[in-house]
């Protein structure tokens, strides 16, 4: 090991290749030698792989950091259009194999890392990744920074650095347990500290009125307290291009001079507290789902990231010479991810009309003409409102500021839909139902030029319900942009098999020019093609066996169906629907002993919010079947179940690639889009779903013929809610969900306890609002077709084949682009970096 680390003598070849930028392998291992020594400075001797990790990282942000520079300094010597993606979520996944894929040194990095006797993929293995997301909200934020920096589009991302990310899942006897995600105790090697970038934030107090020295009214926020937000910086590295991004997440830290007033008065203690409750602003990411708990904080952090970027933004603005800051919306399109980021409407005018002392005309202009807003959902308890007494108390001149906008925005509600008061009222940015509210979603509608939806079918439904009043005013601003996912992560890195049988097929272009996946069509009838395709996924199923065996125990059998469900447990994406027709394949095979199934592996993966009951129940179902099944003679030469604990970006680098089916089963008008859908395609699953978010597109895409379509549709859906949805009509009708039912609550699969799974029974027979005794029938029968059809192997290669064939559509590039083209009007720009 000594010998290894010793810098080797100079060559002609190294002199020119600086370990701090040099993309060889010979270079790259310099690099990684130099970091172990000054950076992660331990001796030889005592070397780990996570050391190793380490020192790679960052001798791979070394090579990174030049086209950083080049990219700001770029667009600003061009005085291009920056896009800002504000978002309280990012879903990064581990960094170092996609920054090592985008910057091209992939073999380098290998050869580097085995020079110095270590395995590289022993390496990525030590990465943490930051969970700073939920689910696939803050994963789209994700790839899109990933499709923006290969599109060559400057771009900043900003976000909260959340100190303990999503919890990590542990299963214990078949419940959620949840542990804290510690993901900074080992450090961050991919993080810069900026701390001379801060900003303060005010919060609660009171406001004034005052006249400024030209005699007019003004208004002074005088804070109740102050927080200051310090910058971190992440490259994001484009694919093939110098493009380097930036993802700039902020943490809060006590403001030194109120520290000091207490000292001052001798108070230290009180000093220390300040630095304790301000700190706690950015301490942990809240699970969506999550009931009331923790409002006034999340509120906090919501305000908090927002504000710091916006004045960052401001902060640019004022250092260009060129421009003023009445030429924003030329110069920064600002997106709003969900409402999450929302309060930045008010907060801009705030910054524009009190700090910058802008006309108010003027200034909503500006802010109108810069933001748009990307909405996420239509359920109605994911709408966030806030109570306006606390929300006034926490932002008492947002408040006032929101009340102007309203009521300037009524009037012109008032002269376009003259003498319709209703529509007025049903229209006011303050809600009056069941206490008065500020209602986000209006807000950010009201202050953006672009408002849209991330699938087809779910923008239509935005228009037609939760925003139906805001598309009549302004049809114009309405558009969808259908979600996507990045082919660098999700086909390049997690399925190198495949990428090589791509690659050896049609070329590398697909990576990225994803519609040359079509170019697999022509190669469907080749019989030795479609045995390579199904070695591929042979031993990617085979890869995630062994995930399965060594964290769960289950042992699964690569030659069977791999049919998996990942996401977040939740009610509308009806995991319990997919566990109904397990136990009734398991009925089946009971009660027929002569029966012969399609052996399949059902494989489940997905957090529950903490507090949410009935999800967590449906975990402890999947593991109870699965205790039953797995081990039960009878059954278990046909079915296994397998809950594949803390589902995260790391494990679903496995998990997707090895899916013969993608359980896409939410009750129709549900999901918004879904992106896992489209992580299953790209990776050549079928897609057993419902008429639901990005579904649509993917039959339509696919061809109805290489996609399992079940259940109701929307229009269906409402009209049963219309006409009063009775399940005893179903379970009536159905002898066999009848019996399902039955085994479950009698409690065959908790060893006699009737108690655990009552309420989920209880739910699905008296109250379900997703509807999954309706869906039931069709969803068995169409599972008994997909049986079928994994009967004829050389077919379901084919539909596999045309699935990955079809998936161009669902690249983030697309998606991207048009967010470019038509809401933040960005072009690209061509960085020079010179080596
Ligand atoms: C893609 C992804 C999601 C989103 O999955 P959906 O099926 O669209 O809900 C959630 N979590 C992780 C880790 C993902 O990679």
């Amino acid at each position: 090991m000594t010998d290894l680390l010793r810098p080797p003598a100079a060559t002609p070849t190294d002199t020119n290749e600086r370990s701090r930028t040099g993309l060889s392998a010979e270079a790259l291992r310099r690099g990684i030698v130099d970091h172990l020594r000054y950076s992660v400075g331990r001796p030889a001797a005592a070397l780990r792989p996570e050391h190793f990790y380490r020192a790679t990282a960052l001798a791979v942000r070394d090579r990174m950091q030049d086209n950083r520079v080049a990219s700001t300094q770029t667009s600003l010597d061009l005085g291009r259009k920056v896009t800002c993606y504000l978002s309280a979520e990012f879903l990064m996944g581990p960094q170092l194999g996609s920054n090592v894929l985008n910057l091209g040194i992939e073999d380098a990095a290998r050869a580097a890392l085995e020079g110095l006797g270590v395995g590289y993929d022993e390496v990525l293995a030590c990465e943490e990744e930051p969970g700073l997301g939920n689910g696939g909200l803050g994963r789209l934020a994700a790839c899109y920074l990933d499709s923006l920096a290969t599109l060559e589009r400057p771009t900043i991302g900003y976000g909260i650095r959340y100190e303990f990310g999503i919890f990590d899942q542990e299963i214990h006897d078949g419940w959620q347990v949840e542990k804290t995600d510690n993901w900074l105790a080992n450090g961050n090697p991919w993080e810069i500290a900026k701390p001379d970038v801060h900003y303060p934030v005010n919060w609660g107090g009171h406001t004034e009125f005052y006249s400024d020295d030209a005699g007019n009214q003004r208004v002074r926020w005088i804070p109740g307290r102050v927080i200051e937000g310090v910058a971190y910086d992440t490259p994001i590295q484009g694919y093939g291009v110098n493009t380097c991004n930036v993802l700039t997440l902020w943490s809060a830290r006590a403001v030194q001079s109120f520290a000091l007033d207490a000292f001052n008065t001798g108070d230290y203690y009180k000093a220390v507290e300040e630095e304790v409750t301000s700190e706690t602003v950015t301490k942990v990411l809240y699970p969506n789902d999550e009931l009331e708990a923790g409002k006034h904080l999340r509120l906090l952090q919501q305000y908090f990231f927002v504000s710091c970027s916006l004045q960052h933004v401001l902060h640019i603005m004022d250092d260009l010479a060129d421009a003023s800051v009445h030429d924003l919306p030329e110069r920064f399109a600002l997106q709003l991810n969900d409402t999450h980021p929302s309060i930045g409407v008010a907060e801009l005018m705030r910054l524009l009309v009190d700090e910058r002392r802008l006309d108010w005309n003027d200034a909503w202009a500006i802010t109108v003409a810069t933001f748009g807003y990307t909405n996420h959902t239509l359920l109605p308890e994911a709408l966030e409102k806030w109570p306006l007494g606390m929300f006034g108390a926490c932002l008492p001149r947002h408040l006032e500021i929101i009340y102007e906008i309203n009521s300037r925005f009524l009037d012109e509600v008032r002269a376009k839909f003259p003498g319709d008061e209703d529509r007025v009222r049903r229209m006011s940015i303050i809600g009056e139902e069941g206490g008065k509210s500020v209602k986000m979603a209006y807000l950010a509608t009201v202050g953006s030029h672009a408002i849209n939806g991330v699938a087809a079918l779910h923008s239509e439904l935005l228009k037609d319900s939760v925003l139906k009043d805001f598309f009549e005013m302004w049809p114009e601003r309405f558009s969808n942009k259908t979600n996507g996912v990045t082919p660098r992560r999700f086909l390049a890195l997690s399925n190198p098999g495949l990428r090589g049988l791509l690659d050896r097929t049609i070329g590398d272009g697909w990576l990225t020019h994803l519609d040359r996946l079509r170019g697999l069509e022509s190669f469907i009838e080749d019989p030795a093609f479609r045995q390579q395709w199904r070695d591929v996924k042979r031993a990617n199923k085979a890869r995630l066996a062994d995930f399965v065996r060594a964290s769960t125990g289950v042992e699964l059998d690569p030659t069977w169906m791999f049919d998996i469900q990942v996401k977040r447990i939740h009610e509308y994406k009806r995991q319990h629907l997919n566990v109904l027709n397990i136990v009734t394949q398991y009925l089946r095979l009971k009660q027929n002993p002569r029966l012969e199934l399609a052996p399949r592996a059902f494989i489940f993966g997905g957090k529950a919010a903490p507090g949410y009951f009935l999800a967590k129940r449906i975990i402890k179902l999947i593991n109870a079947v699965g205790d039953m099944i797995n081990f039960d003679p009878d059954v278990n030469r046909f079915m296994k179940v397998a809950f594949v604990p803390n589902f995260n970006v790391q494990n679903a680098h496995l998990i997707y690639p090895a899916a013969n089916l993608s359980e896409q089963i939410s009750t129709a008008g549900k999901e918004a889009s879904g992106t896992g859908n489209m992580k299953f395609m790209m990776n050549g699953a079928l897609t057993i779903g419902t008429l639901d978010g990005a579904n649509v597109e993917i039959r339509e895409e696919a061809g109805a013929e290489n996609f399992f379509l079940f259940g109701l549709t929307e229009d269906q859906v409402q009209q049963i809610k219309r006409d009063g949805y009775r399940p005893a009509d179903h379970i009536a009708a159905n002898a066999e969900l009848a019996s399902v039912l039955d085994l479950i609550a009698g409690g065959h699969f908790s060893h006699g306890d009737t108690e655990v799974f009552r309420p989920l029974v209880d739910n699905l027979r008296y109250d379900d609002p997703f509807l999954v005794l309706a869906d039931y029938a069709s969803y068995v029968e169409c599972q008994d077709r997909v049986s079928a059809a994994w009967q004829d192997r050389d077919a379901w290669s084919r539909m596999s084949i045309l699935n990955t064939a079809r998936s161009g559509k669902f690249s983030s590039d697309r998606a991207i682009a048009e967010y470019c083209d038509e809401i933040w009007n960005v072009s690209p720009v061509t960085v020079k970096v010179e080596r």
